[in-house]
């Protein structure tokens, strides 16, 4: 997203919903993750209902309501919450003074982002940290990203970045001599599965992460991460087809498993939505670990599995 100065100079600047300090998930050692905003899959697990519109939008934390009506009065659209017509103007979060009201997503400017990420530089340089930037889909804002980068870069910053991969490799390959470490998403190999569940065809991300290995990006450290996902991909079937993909790339990456939790069915309620995946149960470690053993051969570990223990 571009905006001009006052003397008509283009500035760039991202859409982000969050900057979030002390990340140990999301890269070697202390990190501050970056969230952009706006997502092109529609995975029907996903944990983060705000990243998806690349727009602002109105969040409603009901518990804290107290239904005085002064957000209805303020709004000059008539009380459109969660309807097509609210533009998160935010008039309505200005007067509800209960503090249930906010609007997520904001415009910033890279060189205002790497200000602020520098402050936690003493902590990436005690813990062999850096900056990681997540979604959402941060490579739908290929300009801001490459701009952020670069300044992260000018000062040393151990930089990562959080990727489906669902973009054209020319969108991926000017920012890799600027990454030191890619997390790509591999959801599932069967296409038609992938389709269901994404809304999306996974050929462009499979040629993607064929290609995380050559030319520029050869030499960065790749991650693939696979949710695992109940009813959709928690089968050997098509586990063992993921591995064998991975066994076949002409790099070595190493692999997350992420199992899938359901614990964001409040903050889908947050944004005027209901969750899909609602009730569907985790799986138990003996099972991640009976599917570890499918991807023999292959470095492999578990994300996220403090949720289970
Ligand atoms: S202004 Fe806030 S507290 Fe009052 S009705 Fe609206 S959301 Fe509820
Ligand atoms: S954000 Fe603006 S348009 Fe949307 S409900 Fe609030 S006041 Fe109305």
């Amino acid at each position: 997203m571009t905006r001009t100065d006052k003397d008509g100079e283009s500035i760039l600047k991202g859409i982000l919903f969050d900057i979030q300090p002390f990340s140990v998930h999301d890269g070697p050692g202390i990190r501050t993750t970056v969230f952009l905003k706006g997502c092109n899959l529609r995975c029907y697990w996903c944990h983060n209902p705000e990243s998806q519109r690349m727009e602002p939008e109105l969040c409603f934390k009901s518990s804290l309501c107290i239904g005085c009506g002064a957000c209805a009065q303020a709004c000059p659209k008539g009380g459109a919450r969660f309807t097509e017509h609210c533009d998160a103007c935010g008039r309505c979060a200005g007067e509800c003074y209960a503090g249930a009201l906010s609007v997520t997503g904001y415009a910033l400017e890279a060189a205002g982002l790497v200000e602020r990420l520098l402050r936690d530089r003493a902590l990436f340089e005690r813990s062999g940290g850096g900056v990681t930037f997540s979604g959402g889909e941060p490579l739908l804002q290929p300009e801001f990203l490459q701009e952020a980068l670069t300044l992260c870069r000018q000062n040393g910053l151990h930089t990562a970045v959080e990727t489906a991969a669902n973009v054209p490799w020319a969108r991926i390959e000017p920012l890799l001599g600027l990454l030191d470490t890619v997390f790509c998403d591999l959801k599932a190999l069967d296409p038609e599965l992938h389709r269901r569940a994404t809304g999306c065809g996974n050929r462009t991300i499979l040629d993607n992460i064929r290609r995380l290995g050559e030319g520029r990006a050869a030499g960065r450290q790749v991650i693939l991460r696979i949710p695992v996902i109940p009813g959709f991909n928690d089968n050997e079937q098509e586990l063992s087809r993921m591995a064998d993909f991975i066994r076949a790339l002409p790099y070595s990456p190493q692999v997350e498993l992420l199992p899938f939790h359901g614990l964001c069915s409040a903050k889908y309620a947050m944004y005027g939505r209901t969750y899909a995946a609602e009730g569907l149960k985790s799986p138990g470690t003996e099972e991640l670990r009976r599917f570890s053993r499918l991807f023999s051969g292959i470095q492999i570990s578990f994300k996220g599995m403090e949720a289970f223990t």
